[in-house]
């Protein structure tokens, strides 16, 4: 038995101006055939993919695909998008005769003129293997999932928490899937439900023990388990995608039970609906939270600015946090970080311990954000390289290129980590990667809407999630979209609604 694996994984955000290129997918790290095997058995949803594999009395061979990543940006340019499509349908070519495809999407990618391009990819790869071949893909929770997606694979498993503390698992329930066809002789139909509503990252915490997210979350593990699903999820999309049928998703996949796939389906899609308002989160304006983290006193306050969230695309350069944290004598370190090659360079030329006046940010955001001025000494100069755990990742390897800390700000004790390349913004790894402790500060700026929860509930005295200008707003209903298909709440206020989910599979129904 011989099954491909694969990946592609690259969250777009349409606001960002710029544009996501093959440079940006090979400077994070792109893996050809056994390469992938060999670095990446314990990474992620290929980890979970490589393990399971491994795991079966079968003992199946692992033929490496092509793994192509790139960290959340703008869309990819039309030539991007030609290149993965060649390198995914290469790498078929090239593995020769298998009985199976398994692939880690993200399922937000978006690229010039192709606005579904795991849809146009998915049925690309279809056409490749042909009709007879198992094909599944496992999708982050902020997927935009379409129905060219469903009709291609045969199941699509999604991330069951966010913050996405489920990779590696995820990659496992797609390998157990898998199995069940390749063994058991599963006949996978998957009801499909768009449900026209659109929700901010903050309250889609599915990890407090308590909410809709967390309830929707257990009803879904639950299903999951039930005699004859293979598999149940919901994408709550990537919001800042201006694309045609931007929308939340249900899926459920049943073994040849048509009826129950599509039951189990409508009614989850019916409390997503008739409980949309329950997603709105309160944000806190920036300036205020600032304030308030200030005046806190002991302990780590983590203000979540999800509105520059370099994980949800966003270009990781805005400066109106650090504005304002410039404006107090904090009495511990202050703690933000920034995308800007161009200040690495100037803090590397002037060397360490060297007095610089800078012009921060505003350059890769020119419309939510603009330059400040910024006088500050050069802390440390280093390679921002690290191993990420936790949101969004297990054991992934992680090169934001060369970094420097700004020391600055009325008792010199804000400190902002500049990196050349984008990346975890939010991450403590960075931070300690920059020899700052977050323990040890007073607060924190974690570029990210939710998923920074996960690293920083066990060690902050409060969290704030802020509001700030940014690519990737909370109150994303408020911009101009062009292309999306209206009526979608919150745009608009929809009367009623009622779900009829789309049936697709590649199989007849079992005999009654
Ligand atoms: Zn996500």
């Amino acid at each position: 038995m011989r099954i491909g694996i694969g990946q592609l994984w690259q969250e777009t955000n349409t606001f960002n101006p710029l544009p996501t290129t093959r440079a940006d997918f090979e400077e994070f790290g792109v893996l050809r055939g056994a390469e992938i095997v060999a670095q990446l058995a314990h990474t992620n949803e290929l980890g979970g993919f490589i393990q399971s594999l491994s795991a079966w009395p079968e003992q199946p061979e692992i033929v490496g695909l092509v793994r192509l990543p790139a960290w959340p940006s703008g869309p990819a340019t039309a030539d991007t998008f030609a290149w993965l499509r060649d390198e995914l349908l290469a790498a078929l070519a090239r593995a020769g005769q298998l009985d199976a495809v398994l692939l880690a999407l993200h399922g937000a990618l978006v690229a010039d003129e192709h606005p579904d391009v795991e849809g146009e990819l998915l049925t690309a790869i279809r056409q490749s293997i042909g009709d007879q071949l198992p094909l599944v893909a496992t999708l982050d929770l902020h997927a935009h999932v379409t129905p060219a997606m469903a009709r291609a694979a045969d199941a699509l498993v999604l991330f069951h928490t966010a913050p996405h503390v489920d990779v590696f698992e995820t990659g496992q329930r797609g390998a157990k899937l898998l199995r069940r066809m390749l063994v058991d002789g599963a006949r996978p139909v998957t009801a499909f439900q768009h449900v026209p509503v659109v929700f901010p990252a903050e309250r889609a915490n599915t990890e407090r023990g308590a909410g809709l997210s967390w309830e929707l979350k257990q009803a879904l593990i639950a299903l999951e388990a039930t005699p004859g699903v293979l598999s149940a999820g919901l994408a709550t999309v990537q919001p800042w995608l201006d694309v045609p049928d931007l929308a939340s998703t249900v899926l459920v996949t049943t073994d040849g039970d048509a009826r129950l796939a599509a039951e189990h389906c409508a009614r989850i899609a019916e409390v997503v609906w008739s409980r949309r308002e329950e997603y709105l989160p309160t944000l806190v304006p920036y300036d205020q939270a600032v304030r308030e983290a200030f005046e806190h006193g002991p302990g780590l306050v983590v203000l979540g600015d999800g509105c520059d969230a370099t994980t949800s695309g966003a270009p990781g350069d805005a400066t109106a946090i650090i504005a304002e944290l410039l404006k107090y004598d904090w009495p511990r370190p202050a703690l933000a970080a920034l995308v800007s090659p161009e200040v690495v360079r100037q803090l590397e030329a002037a060397g360490f311990g060297a007095t610089v006046d800078v012009q921060l940010g505003g350059v890769r955001d020119t419309r939510f954000s603009k330059p400040l001025a910024l006088r500050g000494t050069v802390e440390k100069l280093f390679d921002a390289r690290f191993v990420l755990s936790g949101h969004l990742a297990r054991n992934l390897p992680i090169d934001m290129g060369r970094a420097a800390v700004l020391r600055s700000g009325a008792g010199r004790q804000v400190r902002v980590v500049i990196t050349s390349r984008s990346g975890p913004h939010f991450a403590p790894e960075l931070f300690r990667a920059a020899g700052l402790e977050p323990r040890e500060a007073a607060v924190l700026v974690a570029k990210s809407p939710c998923g920074f929860r996960a690293v920083y509930e066990p060690i902050a005295a409060r969290i704030i999630h802020t509001s700030a200008p940014g690519c990737a707003p909370s109150d994303f209903w408020r911009y101009p979209y062009e292309r999306i298909t209206r009526p979608l709440w919150p745009w608009d206020e929809i009367a009623a609604w009622q779900p009829a989910p789309q049936l697709f599979s590649r199989f007849p129904p079992h005999p009654a």
